[in-house]
């Protein structure tokens, strides 16, 4: 119940009233009572003269208490003697009431200690405060000997009467004190309270996270300079987090979006957090929880290591198809390990690019290193032969000779061209040009190295295919190649065709072969370099095994594409498209 604020000050405003009234009624009472007192003893001195005690003492040596009575009646009114206030005559040896202006009192009067004090032959005048009563005791001596002891006893009645009634008007104005007590205590509180609440509605709302509130400020005290406080630090911490937002959202979309993937675990392993990257790299639905043990089974990761070195270290990880690097990093905040934090880099494609260019260098350098083995031997026989050699013998020795640096001519050259296909350094004579006309020319080239193989040769090119753009010189060249190897690698009797047409924006012409085939696994090498079905055929056709890499180049140089079907033992079908200007469709 006292735990409101407004409860507080209401408590502590009347306990306050009531402790200021209690000061005020003590110090009051007080006050009265030494006022009445002092009143009384004064009045008893004045009137008790050295001369009336004397004038007493002579009429007490008569012993004529009557006489004495009389005397002391007769002052009656300046000693105030009245229901409450009374003069007595008293034995001066056992105190006893003798006589006086209240015989019934008179008769229950109290040994007071100035009564005893007059037995013992001094006046006794003191008083306390809270005495019951009142009192003068004056000893009447008649020589040495004391004879009655006058006096004079005040019931304070009239004193308590006036402090009942201070106190009955301390507590009516306690009551009163009470009422604008409470009441004041009702506004102090509301301008106290109504701000405070106003402050603890706004910081409920930025605990929820509205920051747009603000607290009015309605007083320049103290608790107006904390509402301004908190509405500048509900102002600077709303844009401090919103620039937080700013960055994490920026740092989520990085996150989201990297090419790299990213994985986290905390220091027992459990996945805090993935992103979309890495999970097509590992090829699997990651979430929140899952353990690093049954994402990577086969890797353990030395955590100690990583810590003493500070750094991150590199894994190669392979899953499925996938080779990825790994950059695995510590999380510490201060020590100790948090967790750790892995990089995923892709390097399928790297790797792949890596495996082929070795195995192209290692390629080329077995297909130059044929024919160099053949060069060096025959010329070894020569001149070991020196003049033993018969001149036919030597003759067919210089032809092979001849044969094979050719032959590495021919690799050497076909290497150039491709190295200056793939640095795009191969200057191409562009220009509007026929796709017919230029199959055409290479048909006619072709037709008699065909016949003379003893293959049927036809041709069927259809008028009004479109112009493309493109070196007619090259892409002649790449047709005559691919008739050439229609050619080469024919059966007896079989035959060659040469067809054209346009579909999907592309010219196209198409060289179709009785031939050989290549086996299915081998459809996808088709066009890599170095391929070969049979390297002796080829190498004996003084192919170099390179001409078709170039023809995909070329064409693809041009923006077109070169496609190639085959049925091993059965024939193939290579075509070669061109785009066609949007202008010519
Ligand atoms: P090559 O100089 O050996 O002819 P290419 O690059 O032109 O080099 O051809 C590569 C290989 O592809 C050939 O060695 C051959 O085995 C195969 N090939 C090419 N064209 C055909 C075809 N029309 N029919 C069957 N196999 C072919």
């Amino acid at each position: 119940m006292f735990r409101s604020l407004h409860m507080k000050l209401v408590l502590v405003l009347i306990l306050l009233e009531i402790s200021v009234m209690s000061v005020v009624g003590i110090f009051l009472i007080n006050s009265v009572s030494d006022y009445e007192m002092n009143g009384f003893l004064t009045q008893m001195s004045s009137v008790f003269t050295p001369e009336l005690i004397s004038s007493l003492e002579r009429a007490a040596e008569k012993n004529d208490i009557s006489d004495l009575r009389n005397m002391l009646n007769a002052y009656s009114a300046p000693l105030g003697i009245g229901e409450n206030r009374m003069f007595f005559i008293l034995d001066p040896e056992t105190g006893e009431y003798l006589a006086g202006s209240d015989d019934e009192r008179g008769a229950s009067l109290p040994l007071t200690p100035n009564v005893i004090k007059a037995m013992t032959g001094e006046v006794g005048q003191t008083a306390e405060t809270l005495s019951e009563s009142f009192d003068v005791a004056i000893p009447l001596r008649s020589g040495d000997k004391i004879t009655y002891i006058i006096g004079v006893n005040d019931t304070r009645a009239e004193l308590s009467a006036l402090i009942w009634n201070i106190l009955t008007m301390l507590v009516r104005a306690l009551f009163f004190g009470l009422l604008v007590a409470i009441l004041l205590s009702f506004l102090l509180s509301k301008t106290i309270t109504v701000p405070i609440e106003r402050l603890t509605k706004q910081a409920t709302d930025i605990a929820s996270g509205d920051f747009s509130e603000r607290a009015e400020v309605l007083n320049s005290d103290e608790i107006g300079t904390l509402t301004r406080t908190f509405n500048d630090m509900a102002e600077t911490l709303g844009s401090t987090l919103r620039e937080v937002g700013e960055e994490r959202n920026k740092l989520e979309t990085l996150f989201k979006h990297m090419a790299d993937g990213v994985v986290a675990f905390d220091a027992r392993g459990k996945l805090i957090n993935v992103n979309p990257a890495a999970q097509e790299m590992l090829g699997r639905t990651l979430s929140e929880g899952d353990q690093y043990t049954d994402i990577f089974p086969d890797l353990e990761i030395p955590t100690d290591g990583m810590r003493e070195d500070g750094h991150f270290m590199e894994l190669l990880h392979r899953t499925g198809e996938k080779v990825l690097k790994m950059y695995i990093a510590p999380i510490t905040v201060g020590e100790p390990l948090q967790g750790i934090m892995i990089v995923l880099h892709d390097i399928t494609e790297q790797e792949k690019l890596d495996e082929s260019r070795r195995e192209f260098v290692a390629n080329v350098s077995h297909e130059l290193r044929t024919p160099l083995t053949n060069i060096k031997g025959y010329t070894e026989t020569l001149i070991d032969a020196g003049a033993d050699i018969d001149e036919e013998t030597e003759k067919s020795f210089l032809g092979v000779i001849y044969d094979e640096s050719d032959r590495m001519t021919r690799i050497v050259k076909d290497l150039l061209t491709l190295s200056r296909l793939d640095n795009g350094r191969m200057e191409m004579q562009m220009a509007e040009m026929s796709l017919k006309d230029a199959a055409e020319s290479a048909v006619k080239a072709m037709k008699i190295d065909a016949e003379g193989h003893g293959l049927s040769f036809t041709s069927a090119i259809p008028d009004g295919m479109p112009e493309v753009v493109g070196d007619k010189g090259r892409i002649q060249q790449v047709i005559i190649n691919l008739i050439s190897n229609a050619v080469k690698y024919n059966r007896p009797d079989g035959s060659i065709e040469v067809t054209g047409g346009a579909e999907d924006g592309y010219a196209f012409i198409s060289v179709r072969d009785t031939g050989l085939g290549i086996p299915k696994a081998d459809l996808p090498h088709f066009f890599a370099r170095f391929y070969r079905v049979d390297k002796a055929r080829s190498r004996k056709m003084g192919g170099t095994g390179l001409g078709l890499a170039i023809a995909k180049e070329i064409v693809e140089a041009h923006g077109g594409k070169i496609t190639f079907d085959s049925v091993y033992g059965k024939g193939s079908c290579v075509t070669v498209f061109l785009p066609v200007p949007e202008k010519e469709r």
